[in-house]
C-alpha cells in the first residue's frame, strides 16, 4: 500500500473557471425537457451550454439555439485546434457531438453555472476534467419507458431507435458515477427534485 504522505495530490486546473451541473443519461430520458425546465426555474443561473454536432437539424431546430451545426470538416478542424472540452462520436450514427470551451467561457462571462447536456461518455470525461462538478444521471421508470418516450417523439428511424436503446442499457451501467440519480417519472415532480439538489448544492458550496 502506498504510504500516507499528507499531501493531497494537485489536480490540473480545469480549463475555465466556472461551476458545473452535468445533466445526462440515456437518449429518451428526458434532458432536453428537463434542462428547458430548469433553465427558468432554477434557484441559482444556469447557463445552458449548446453543444456542437455534425448531425443534421430536425424540423424545428436552430442553429445556435438547439446545437451549433457544423459540417463534419468544420468540426474536425476546431477539434484538432483544441476548442472542445470533450467530444464523442455518439450512439454509433457517424455523427460526433462536443462541448465547446467558448460554451463554458460564456456561461462564466454571464456569471452562471454551465449546464451542459452530454451522453455518459462525455459526461465521464467532464467529471475528469471538473471533479467538483455537480452530476446528475436522468432516467425513465422503466427500461420500456425510454422506448416508448422516443417513439412519442418521432425524431428516430426505427433502426436508430434501436441503437439508441443499446446504448441507453450500457449508460445505465455508470449511473453509480454519478452524485445523484433522479427518475424521471412525473416531469413536475423530477424538475422539483432537481431544483431541490441544486438549492442544497448551493448551500453547501456557500456554508
Ligand atoms: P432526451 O433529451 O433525454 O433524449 P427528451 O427531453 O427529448 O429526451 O424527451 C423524450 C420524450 O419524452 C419527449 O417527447 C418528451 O416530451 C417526453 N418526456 C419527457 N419527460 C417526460 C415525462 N416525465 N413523462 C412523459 N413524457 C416525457
Ligand atoms: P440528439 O441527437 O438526440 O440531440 O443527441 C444524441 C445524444 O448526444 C444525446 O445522448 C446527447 O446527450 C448527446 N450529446 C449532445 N451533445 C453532446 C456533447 O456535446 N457531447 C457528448 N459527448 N454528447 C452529447
Amino acid at each position: 500500500m502506498a504510504a500516507e504522505t499528507g499531501a493531497a495530490e494537485a489536480q490540473p486546473k480545469p480549463p475555465v473557471d466556472v461551476p458545473v451541473i452535468v445533466l445526462s443519461g440515456p437518449s429518451g430520458s428526458g434532458k432536453s425537457t428537463i434542462v428547458d425546465r430548469l433553465v427558468r426555474e432554477s434557484p441559482v443561473k444556469l447557463v445552458k451550454v449548446i453543444s456542437a454536432t455534425t448531425r443534421p437539424p430536425r424540423p424545428t431546430e436552430k442553429d445556435g439555439e438547439d446545437y451549433y451545426f457544423l459540417s463534419p470538416e468544420e468540426f474536425e478542424r476546431r477539434r484538432q485546434a483544441g476548442e472542445f472540452l470533450e467530444c464523442a462520436e455518439v450512439h454509433g450514427s457517424g455523427y460526433w457531438y462536443g462541448t465547446l470551451l467558448s460554451e463554458l467561457r460564456r456561461a462564466a462571462e454571464q456569471g452562471g453555472w454551465a449546464l451542459p447536456e452530454i451522453d455518459v461518455q462525455g459526461a465521464l470525461r467532464v467529471m475528469e476534467v471538473y471533479p467538483d462538478a455537480l452530476t446528475i444521471f436522468l432516467k425513465t421508470p422503466s427500461e420500456e419507458e425510454y422506448e416508448r418516450r422516443l417513439r412519442k417523439r418521432g425524431t428516430e428511424s426505427d433502426e436508430a431507435i434501436q441503437r439508441r436503446l443499446q446504448t441507453a442499457r450500457n449508460e445505465l451501467q455508470y449511473a453509480h458515477r454519478y452524485r445523484y440519480q433522479v427518475i424521471n417519472d412525473d416531469l413536475d415532480r423530477a424538475v422539483r427534485e432537481i431544483v431541490d439538489i441544486i438549492s442544497q448544492w448551493e448551500e453547501k458550496a456557500h456554508a
